[in-house]
């Protein structure tokens, strides 16, 4: 021990004061207390995965996609920024991205085989673990708060159809009309393909469209991360199909301890590859990062069974990852380091 505690020496006692002084010292310079540190947030949202090639898309339609992708995330960031939790902040952002026509979600949703709109849509708190999910709801304009309130009204996780939609009345909910959810485009979409057996992924449409399933993933001031998908599904799907967007897990999950999870893409694929929740076994059983294990799932593993998509996710330390195996993903992030982005393509 030299320098000015050099005296002390000779005084034990104070030698171990100030020894410690100088310790407590060095551990603020490198391990801050928590208290000390700012930490960090973040809100990762997507519109949908797929064939988005750059110039097939007029410069009009690519502004109104990044106006309401920005809309979106600046009103669900807001959240963040004012102490609000993940869980409404993901909830806010995907209402915004339902009431766009630009989406595959909420208003825009596409038409099944029947000419109908079925949604479904998944929340989940990470702190929690608690889930509420929906499937094959019709005329409800936001079906991510009506998984909510499933979440926090009932003892279920997941309600579907005829008897999700009894729930939703039960709590005063009230239904839009057909023409609420008419889009020509989405029309001409289902027409082009309404008496093949083919479905359709929305976004995968090589020519100009209206494109995406929704999705947010946030981690709040405390530390707390929760993820929302909500989508119409796939164009001209039939049989009451479900995809992987409500269910927990494949398209959609949430924990503290790992991350928080929204996909998009093929949603039989993402399904059969437990998608969001393979994120969260990387990160716990190998101590992958979170964008180590995100692209590990989208790069490789989707890849592997044939399917096609990408994902958003969030850990609890507000670090984000947005991969994708398509040509192009509409998404956005803003974290409180001031890094904030909007893109379509790979670019
Ligand atoms: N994953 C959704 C589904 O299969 C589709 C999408 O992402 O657009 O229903």
């Amino acid at each position: 021990m030299g320098g000015h505690f050099g005296f002390f020496r000779r005084i034990p006692k104070l030698q171990n004061f100030f020894n410690g002084a100088k310790l407590i010292e060095l551990q603020f310079v490198f391990f801050r207390p928590k208290i000390f540190q700012m930490k960090k947030y973040s809100l990762v949202i997507h519109g949908g995965a797929g064939t988005l090639v750059k110039g097939l898309m007029t410069p009009e339609k690519e502004e109104a996609y990044k106006i309401a992708l920005n809309e979106a995330l600046e009103k669900g960031y807001a959240i963040l920024e004012n102490n609000g939790s993940a869980m409404d902040a993901v909830e806010t952002a995907v209402n915004h991205l339902e009431d766009s026509p630009l989406f595959n979600a909420g208003k825009g949703s596409v038409f099944t085989n029947d000419g109908t709109h079925e949604m479904d849509a998944a929340i989940m708190d990470g702190k929690t673990l608690d889930a509420g999910a929906v499937s094959l709801i019709t005329g409800i304009k936001n079906p991510i708060s009506l998984a909510r309130d499933i979440m926090e009204k009932t003892e279920h996780v997941f309600l579907a159809g005829e008897g999700a939609m009894r729930f939703a009345k039960s709590l005063g909910y009230t239904l839009e009309t057909p023409e609420y959810f008419y889009d020509e485009h989405r029309y001409q979409q289902w027409q082009n393909i309404k008496d093949s057996d083919k479905f359709q992924l929305d976004h995968s449409m090589k020519k100009e469209g209206k494109f995406g399933t929704v999705g947010a993933v946030a981690c709040d001031k405390k530390g707390n991360i929760a993820a929302a998908t909500s989508t119409g599904g796939m164009t001209n799907k039939r049989w009451g199909r479900v995809g992987d967007s409500p269910m927990v897990g494949a398209g959609t999950y949430a924990n503290n301890k790992t991350c928080a999870v929204s996909c998009t893409g093929s949603g039989e694929y993402f399904i059969r590859g437990v998608v969001a929740y393979d994120v969260s076994c990387l990160m716990e059983y190998k101590g992958m990062s979170v964008e180590e294990a995100a692209s590990e799932v989208i790069n490789k593993r989707v890849l592997e069974i044939g399917g096609d998509g990408g994902l958003i996710a969030v850990d609890a330390d507000g670090n984000i990852a947005m991969p994708f195996n398509t040509e192009g993903m509409y998404r956005a992030f803003k974290t409180s380091e001031e890094k904030k982005e909007i893109s379509i393509y790979r670019d």
